[in-house]
């Protein structure tokens, strides 16, 4: 990664500073220079870093140096643990409706986030959990998209549900509801169609699909390498549709994957899932304290 490590940087910080036993205010502002720096560089929102600062600059000034650490170490062990904290500190599990009630999951994200893949690498996991998940093609505009949902489908040995590019993806989303319930599948999986920025007829389609039918799980999809749009995106999203959790794609580029605790920060969602290549079963469970390991680097 083109990064240099923060917890090196610190180190060199500390190299001049005097703080022995306990952080001075003058240290730890030093640090903390760094610290900002560094998350500004790995995508972290501005406004969601100036308020992380001030936390940890009210923790850490006048904090006792645990014994075993330098007063770096102390500070990365502080920076590490608030940075937890801001993405949730705990995995979130998608809500499932109790006992045989069907599940609807509404998919949701612009173009090329990686929704539709997602959509089928989320059905692969249920059905390990012993599930029977129907996906249904409800993006009728990219040509491609209801082709490509039934090949990976059939990979993962998952149902699809289509009805070709004629009808409104709300009527599809009805149709597939009277679908699953004939055929026994307790999760019903959403594709819907993207765009290429947020739109006003993408939101109101998306708002149209929830009106059909009840939609119990709102999953937006956004792309880690588009950095700070990918919490723009979050913040359009949730104001407008609700969202109930995100997951992040393409976090095995090269991204620090910073806009992954902007959302949390920004949003109050959650983080379910991480896309972490473009095979099918390359979907992680999102760790908070995974993720504060990478943005510290
Ligand atoms: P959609 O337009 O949102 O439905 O996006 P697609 O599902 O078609 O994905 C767009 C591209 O991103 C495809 O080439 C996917 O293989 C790729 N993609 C999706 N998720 C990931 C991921 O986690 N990592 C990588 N490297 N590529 C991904």
């Amino acid at each position: 990664m083109a990064f240099d490590s923060l917890s090196e940087k610190l180190q060199n910080v500390f190299k001049n500073l005097r703080s022995k036993g306990r952080l001075t205010e003058a240290d730890v502002k030093a640090a903390l220079r760094e610290v900002k720096m560094a998350l500004l560089e790995a995508d972290v929102n501005f406004k969601v870093v100036k308020g992380f600062i001030k936390d940890v600059q009210e923790r850490a000034i006048g904090q006792d140096v645990m014994n075993g650490l330098n007063p770096g170490q102390m500070v990365i062990k502080i920076v590490n643990e608030e940075l937890i904290r801001l993405m949730g500190s705990e995995t979130t599990e998608i809500k499932l409706q109790p006992g045989s009630a069907i599940t609807v999951i509404m998919m949701a994200g612009l173009q090329g986030a990686g929704k539709t893949t997602t959509t089928a690498k989320l059905a692969g996991k249920f059905k390990l959990k012993g599930k029977k998940p129907l996906l249904v093609a409800c993006d009728v505009y990219r040509p491609a998209a209801i082709k490509q949902l039934e090949i990976n489908g059939e990979k993962q040995g998952v149902e699809v549900f289509s009805m070709g590019n004629k009808n409104k993806p709300a009527d599809i989303a009805k149709a597939a509801m009277e679908h699953a319930a004939k055929n026994g599948n307790n999760i019903v999986i959403l594709d819907t169609a993207g765009r290429l920025h947020i739109d006003e007829d993408m939101m109101a389609e998306l708002q149209e699909i929830k009106e059909a039918v009840t939609v119990h799980q709102t999953i937006l999809v956004v792309d880690a390498m588009t950095g700070q749009d990918a919490v723009n995106v979050a913040s359009s999203f949730n104001d407008k549709i609700g969202i109930d959790g995100v997951i992040v794609t393409k976090l095995d580029g090269d991204t620090r994957g910073g806009a992954a605790l902007s959302i949390k920060a920004v949003t109050g969602r959650p983080i379910l899932y991480v896309g972490m290549g473009e095979k099918l079963s390359d979907l992680e469970q999102f760790y908070p304290d995974r993720m504060a390991s990478r943005i510290l680097g």
